[in-house]
């Protein structure tokens, strides 16, 4: 304990989750970061490697939930960047369920969080996976475009789903797959629904896998929903909760969010805080190999050239750090965001994580360039952190918008 007089803020972690970290580190440093160079070249789900999570109660539901619910608010910052500081494809396979989860917590019953969300997660020995498919072919950033159909067919009760679905983390592959449809397409975005697809579900295939730049042991592809049938009780809030939205809205009655947005709103801090980790683990990296290499006589760290950009890369991802524990903060203390806060902090650990890699090269010289040393992953890791959960130039529009008042376009 410090002499320091109690000044009503702090920005030290509680024992719980310093002891969290710690433990997490230990994980990280000796099974996810020695394994992230092998599963980039294999590009497939790292399924060894979440058995190994299950099993020590990382890969699990009950893990992410302690974290979500954690007072500060830091426990979902603290463990995603330790787990993306490891390596960010096998971060993602460890975390990409957790989009799905929220999806349902943010706009489910308490029956249906309880239904599905355990089946997203399994446990050791039966690891099972969650995708969130918002995004198609023509409905990138404009969620608003979404054309996938749900349409009731009251003989059977049951919602019938057809549309594609690109870009899904684990699409195909998972075992629930959470869809944003249009259940009214005059309404626009107001009239979409989120509905849970269960294990099975037969008319849910998987379309192209995609071959990526970086993060590539997160599986990525299209989802093909061709009459998916599902049950009345999939669509999350209820069909009853649905009707009585539409109704309203019809009426010309207040809006509501829409439902990808909410799923969206409430993940940007853990995603900064994933970017954060990249752009950490780069900064270290360089500055040791700036002590070690040596040129001229002496250690390129003792140049001021790259002494300074050492320097930046400190400063950008602690200043990176601090947004995302902000606004993690303040999204735990039911707080709005009034400035875009949650956006604020996406952008930047985005940008950062781009930045920062890129220089980590740099430092790096040659052998940044090759891939024998890991920066090079690291950066083609980073840059989705300006594209997913809404592109840098979205967070601005979000972010303009939210502080002078207007309809920025
Ligand atoms: C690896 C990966 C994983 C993903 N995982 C998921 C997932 O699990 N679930 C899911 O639903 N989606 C997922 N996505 C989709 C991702 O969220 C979208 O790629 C992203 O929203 C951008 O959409 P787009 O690719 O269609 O780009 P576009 O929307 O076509 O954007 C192209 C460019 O135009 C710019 N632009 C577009 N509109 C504007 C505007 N109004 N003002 C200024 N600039 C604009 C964009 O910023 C961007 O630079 C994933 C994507 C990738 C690559």
């Amino acid at each position: 304990m410090s002499d320091a007089p109690e000044s009503g803020f702090s920005l030290e972690l509680g024992e719980d989750l310093a002891r969290t970290r710690d433990w997490l580190h230990e994980f990280v440093a000796s099974v996810i970061r020695p394994a992230g160079a092998e599963w980039d070249e294999r590009e497939e789900t790292p399924w060894p490697v979440l058995e190994e999570a299950a099993k020590i109660g990382l890969y699990s539901l009950d893990f992410y939930t302690r974290q979500y619910l954690e007072p500060s608010g830091l426990g979902i910052p603290v463990v995603f960047e330790e787990l993306f500081w490891g390596d960010a494809g096998i971060g993602m396979s460890l975390v990409g369920s957790t989009l799905a989860a929220l999806s349902v917590v943010a706009n489910g019953t308490p029956e249906q969080v309880g239904e599905w969300c355990p089946q997203m997660f399994g446990g050791p020995g039966d690891v099972k996976l969650g995708a969130f498919c918002s995004s198609e072919p023509e409905a990138g950033s404009d969620v608003a475009a979404i054309r996938t159909r749900a349409t009731y067919d009251a003989a059977t009760r049951e919602w019938v789903l057809n549309g594609v679905k690109t870009w899904a983390t684990n699409g195909g592959i998972a075992d629930v797959h959470v869809v944003v449809a249009s259940v009214d397409p005059s309404l626009g975005s107001r009239g979409q629904a989120s509905f849970v697809v269960p294990p099975g579900t037969a008319g849910l295939s998987m379309g192209q896998k995609f071959r990526k730049h970086g993060i590539r042991a997160s599986h990525t592809a299209e989802v093909v929903l061709s009459d998916a049938r599902i049950p009345e009780r999939c669509v999350l809030g209820g069909r009853d909760r649905l009707e009585e939205r539409l109704a309203r809205i019809r009426e010309g009655g207040r809006a509501g969010e829409q439902a990808a947005m909410r799923t969206f709103e409430a993940s940007r801090p853990g995603v900064a805080a994933m970017a954060v980790g990249i752009a950490r683990a780069a900064a270290e990296y360089a500055a040791e190999y700036a002590t070690r290499r040596v040129q001229f006589g002496r250690p390129i760290g003792q140049n001021q050239a790259v002494a300074f950009m050492l320097a930046d890369m400190a400063a950008a991802v602690d200043a990176a750090r601090l947004l995302t524990w902000r606004a993690a903060w303040m999204a735990r203390q039911g707080r709005p965001f009034l400035r875009a806060e949650g956006s604020m902090s996406k952008l930047v650990a985005g940008e950062t994580a781009v930045r920062v890699t890129e220089q980590a090269i740099q430092i790096l010289g040659g052998n940044g360039y090759t891939r024998d040393f890991p920066v090079e992953r690291w950066h083609r890791d980073a840059k989705i952190f300006t594209i997913f959960e809404g592109t840098s130039e979205i967070q601005r529009l979000i972010i303009g918008r939210a502080i002078t008042g207007l309809d920025v376009r």
